[in-house]
């Protein structure tokens, strides 16, 4: 199967996209793929912003995965949350709400369905089309690819 979309990292900025390119309809989530080699989404995000105890975001209420700016707030609303969940002039989200409305999108957006694990280790273009390898021997097909890969693979250790 050629895929229309593959997307490689599952982070903050990969899905992101990916849940962009599905609310608009440029994709379904049978033809889209995310390769990642984690369980789950978010999953670098999730372990730094925990490890360094961080309460709040350090962005704005209106930084987050969805495409409508308030749909963060509104999640808050629905969800009937304190206002303390938001800090300070630029009402900064706290991590607990905004990760929670991050798998919460993922999740009504069924993307759990795209999600494959595993790690690229290379991307060739043949007939027209992106041809995408894995570490486990994998081969996936895509029309277009996202590469999201971070900087958090590529430590730079001094000697
Ligand atoms: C403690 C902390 C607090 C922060 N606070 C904020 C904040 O308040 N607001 C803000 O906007 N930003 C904040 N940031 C920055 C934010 O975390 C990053 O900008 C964001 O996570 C980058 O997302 P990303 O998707 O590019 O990368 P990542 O989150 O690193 O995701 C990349 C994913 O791609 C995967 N990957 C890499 N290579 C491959 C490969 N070859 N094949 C398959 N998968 C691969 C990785 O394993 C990973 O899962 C903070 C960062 C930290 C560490």
């Amino acid at each position: 199967m050629v895929y229309e979309w593959i997307v490689v990292g599952g982070g903050i900025q990969g899905s992101t996209i990916a849940a962009f390119l599905v609310k608009n309809n440029k994709v379904t989530t049978d033809k889209l793929r995310i390769i990642d080699p984690h369980e789950m989404p978010l999953f670098k995000w999730t372990k730094s912003s925990e490890r360094i105890g961080m309460k709040f975001l350090r962005s704005p209420f209106v930084h987050h995965l969805d495409v409508d700016p308030f749909s963060l707030r509104n999640y808050a609303v629905n969800h009937h949350r304190k206002k303390s969940e938001f800090y300070g002039v630029y009402k900064r989200p706290s991590l607990e709400i905004f990760n929670e409305h991050s798998q919460s999108l993922f999740q009504d957006l069924g993307l759990e369905a795209s999600w494959h694990q595993g790690y690229v280790n290379g991307i060739d273009r043949e007939n027209e089309m992106w041809c995408i390898s894995t570490a486990s021997g994998e081969r996936l097909e895509a029309n277009n690819v996202v590469l999201a890969l971070g900087i958090n693979d590529q430590l730079n250790v001094p000697e």
